[in-house]
């Protein structure tokens, strides 16, 4: 691949392992990007986990991973955050997502003023009218304050059957203050950006290598990366038939050395 990138981004699910059998290869292409000293960081936008179990995930296969490269959308929303003027936020959040915005100014749990952010993640059954109340209130109190998502995920299938995600709840405030949040998830150009500053290099010098060809590749084009598609996980074929064409097809992770290198 030429220009070889500068520094790569790799999702999790699908590409480095399925669920919790790791993906032949991936150790040893890890083992080879480090070699290489080629910057890199693990994306997904899992909310659910803190980073720190995924880090301790991918070291049970093999892949050290330290402390802040396993990018989440809550690890793209310290970074975010950081490079604003101190404020306040309200986090709507499980209290296992937690963990990874400890540290950053708060409002307390029931105030329905005084936040600068309002930060809204996966709650599920957490979620009820007073709460999503308590969102709206904080948002409407202060013209000023950012709405941020942790994704935008629709739904899911909980082992109970289809269940809200986070999107409906962020619409539903969005609609009501009449402005739109900022997503911290992909498929958002923001979340990539958020990304590439972390390793500090342009969105134009990075890969990322992902199995969702919208969510990977087509945000990733969309904010000026490159795009690679791996034949494994949520791969189908007719991924390939679509409107995002990825700058490289590769039938797993392992085939990722021999793809940038030179020829
Ligand atoms: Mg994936």
């Amino acid at each position: 691949m030429s220009p070889r990138p500068a520094g790569l981004l790799f999702d999790l699910d699908g590409v480095i392992y399925n669920a919790d059998e790791p993906i032949d290869g991936a150790a040893e292409t890890l083992a080879w990007v480090r070699r290489q000293a080629i910057p890199h960081l693990f994306v997904t936008n899992t909310t659910s986990k803190p980073a720190l179990e995924l880090q301790r995930k991918l070291e049970r296969f093999g892949i050290p991973a330290e402390a802040g490269q396993v990018w989440t959308p809550l690890a793209a929303t310290r970074q975010w955050l950081s490079e604003r003027p101190e404020g306040k936020a309200a986090l709507f959040l499980r209290e296992a997502a937690r963990a990874d915005l400890a540290g950053l100014p708060v409002v307390d749990d029931d105030a329905e003023t005084g936040a600068d952010f309002v930060v809204i993640g996966d709650l599920g059954s957490a979620w009820d009218f007073a709460r999503l109340n308590r969102a709206f209130r904080l948002l409407h109190s202060n013209p000023e304050a950012t709405l941020i998502a942790l994704g935008r995920t629709r739904y899911w299938r909980a082992p109970d059957g289809i269940s809200l995600d986070v999107a409906p709840f962020v619409a539903a405030l969005e609609c009501a203050i009449g402005r739109e949040a900022i997503t911290l998830g992909k498929p958002s150009r923001t979340f990539f950006e958020v990304a590439a500053a972390r390793l500090g290099l342009a969105p134009h010098e990075l890969l990322m290598i992902g199995d969702d060809v919208l969510a990977d590749v087509g945000g990733a084009q969309a904010a000026g990366l490159r795009g690679a598609l791996v034949r494994t996980g949520k791969f189908r074929p007719e991924d390939l038939e679509g409107a995002v064409r990825p700058d490289a097809v590769i039938d797993s992770v392992a085939e990722l050395p021999s793809l940038l290198r030179e020829r």
